[in-house]
């Protein structure tokens, strides 16, 4: 446990002291009497050199254990950390002894030297963390993970753990997945409808869709809350942008009104990037280079950048102004499209922008009614490239306004009743929204399917290792 790893060697001033390297073999490389090998240990992104010099070396077993090196084979490898004449790295270790651990049979490992297409690494899940890639986008997952926590912590924020199984139907965000312990195959047998009072938790539930109704319980109590977990939505939607179980990030602020709910998020996203920039650096650079070229300026750009305001009706306008560009038509009411939200931040505000006051009818209940009574204190963050990355909104605080539109809806109150609760018992404005963790990754790195930013996705028709 106390061997530094890689990461931590490579920053260490060589002066021939002897150092152990453990890791997975990336490349082994003969010259003459030299052999290299690459190892890298998932620590960062570059793998340390061990050059062995076989002029050097006599003992049968280094000998024979570099016949049985090639890529994916485990090794330790101990040695004298010296500089490295080589360009790009600034140690190596002139190694003295080898110990293959785990063997890796060539004609059978998976992973070979050349390049894999993401598809095919999309089959082997279980392995492909041991590419460049993948580590890369593991470690910026670790690290924003880490970030999220750090922003809020630092600005008076409490960490709630809402319940992943609800009993609510209402969170209003997205078709649900029902959990049960019913016996399907008898019950389909029956032809009977299920009894849910029968049921595990007596009634029917679900996997949770968002922990806002349950964040904003805690946020009337301690003030600024988050959640950060998962969430599940059975989406059919086979996108590169949708998960079936992915993370949400939800912070809720008593006593905060949009504007104030607008400049967090900003703020957010804004420190998320600088992060990643800073300390993902070595990450971002390979993304930069082998993903998506400009990823890094594009994200120094946001950071820089002042987040444009617009209302829905003033973005619809501008779209109309273009009609023709748009596969799905815009006009006041409609949902925004992809296309519509990319051709906001791309071609009208050349940056990242907020959008403000939708239609009531396309958001959902919870949100603030303005004073023209059609549209909600709602907002999404757009970013371009990607679109939607954040949407969130002011909570509607009033208690007759909100039982009103739960009514309009064809909704039943009492099914509210705690969620309403809230609005007869001290009563404040507040505030929140969603960031999708994986959009953020998708974002930070420029992959572009978010199956590819989490370790195992979970989809339509997918749910394997
Ligand atoms: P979209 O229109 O893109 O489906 P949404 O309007 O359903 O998003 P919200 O309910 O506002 O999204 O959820 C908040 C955030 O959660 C979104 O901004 C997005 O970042 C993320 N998100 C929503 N659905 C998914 C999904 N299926 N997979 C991954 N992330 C998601
Ligand atoms: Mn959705």
């Amino acid at each position: 446990m106390n061997t530094p790893l890689i990461k931590e060697i490579m920053t260490l001033s060589p002066e021939g002291q002897t150092v152990i390297i453990r890791g997975w073999v990336r490349t082994k490389r003969d010259l003459k009497n030299l052999v290299f090998i690459e190892v890298n240990d998932g620590s960062c992104f570059k793998n340390i050199q061990c050059t062995f010099d076989l002029s050097q070396l006599s003992e049968q077993e280094v000998i024979k254990g570099l016949g049985e090196v090639s890529t994916g084979v485990s090794v330790e490898i101990t040695g004298k950390l010296i500089p490295s004449p080589a360009s790009g790295q600034p140690v190596e270790v002139a190694a003295t002894t080898l110990q293959v651990v785990g063997k890796a049979p060539a004609d059978t490992y998976p992973l070979q030297k050349k390049r894999h297409s993401l598809e095919f690494l999309r089959e082997i899940g279980h392995l492909r963390a041991r590419t460049n890639t993948f580590g890369a986008v593991a470690r910026v997952r670790s690290r924003l993970a880490f970030a999220i926590h750090e922003f809020f912590q630092h600005r008076g924020f409490q960490y709630v753990h809402t319940p992943i199984i609800t009993a609510s139907d209402c969170e209003g965000a997205g078709a649900m997945f029902q959990v049960t312990t019913l016996d399907l195959d008898s019950l389909g047998k029956s032809g009977k409808p299920a009894d849910y009072s029968k049921d595990f938790f007596g009634k029917r539930s679900y996997l949770t869709v968002s922990g806002q109704l349950e964040a904003e319980t805690y946020a009337t109590a301690l003030s600024r809350v988050y959640t950060f977990g998962p969430t599940f939505r059975a989406e059919n939607s086979n996108t590169t942008r949708h998960l079936a179980e992915f993370w949400m990030v939800e912070p809720e602020v008593a006593f905060a009104h949009l504007e104030d709910n607008m400049e967090l998020a900003e703020a957010f996203l804004k420190h998320l990037f600088t992060v990643a920039l800073t300390d993902c650096r070595e990450d971002l650079e390979f993304f930069n280079e082998r993903i998506q070229q400009g990823i890094i300026e594009t994200l120094e750009g946001v950071v820089k950048s002042q987040f444009t305001h617009m209302t829905y009706t003033d973005a619809v306008k501008e779209l109309e102004k273009n009609a023709d560009v748009f596969e799905f038509k815009p006009y006041w009411g409609c949902d925004l499209q992809s296309e519509h939200e990319k051709y906001l931040t791309e071609k009208v505000a050349g940056g990242p922008v907020i959008v403000t006051d939708y239609p009531k009818e396309i958001k959902a209940f919870y949100m603030k009614l303005n004073p023209d009574g059609k549209t909600v204190r709602a907002m999404d963050v757009l970013v371009p490239r990607l679109g939607e990355i954040i949407g969130g909104s002011e909570r509607e605080a009033r208690l007759e306004v909100l039982e009103n539109r739960i009514k309009d809806l064809g909704m039943n109150p009492d099914d509210y009743w705690w969620y309403l609760d809230l609005r007869r018992f001290g009563t404040v404005p507040h505030s929140g929204f969603g960031l999708g963790f994986e959009r953020l990754i998708l974002y930070v790195t420029g992959m572009t399917n978010i199956r590819d930013v989490i370790p195992y996705p979970r989809a339509v028709g997918q749910a394997d290792f």
